[in-house]
């Protein structure tokens, strides 16, 4: 199903109905931790910055995520896996 900011395509994933509802979505917290944009719908192909990205943050190097803002010195790492 298409997937567009009128028309969200309704998946549990999807990138626009989670921002509606203030959901945690994950690619998002990687984007905009690289200072990258985000994409606009589920459909929107990721560029070849956003693409890497992605793959590092699931690659186990960047696996712990410790919500938007930046961590201070000496925090414990508190893990927020997203949603199932
Ligand atoms: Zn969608």
């Amino acid at each position: 199903m298409e997937c567009t900011a009128e028309n969200p395509c309704g998946g549990q994933s999807c990138i626009i109905a989670r921002r509606q509802n203030d959901d945690f979505v994950y690619e998002d917290v990687v984007f905009r931790e690289r200072g990258l944009p985000v994409r606009a719908t589920c459909d929107t192909p990721p560029t070849a910055e956003q693409a890497r990205a992605m793959a590092e943050a699931t690659s186990g190097v960047h696996s712990i995520l410790v919500g938007t803002a930046p961590k201070e010195e000496n925090e414990p790492e508190i893990g927020r896996p997203p949603r199932p």
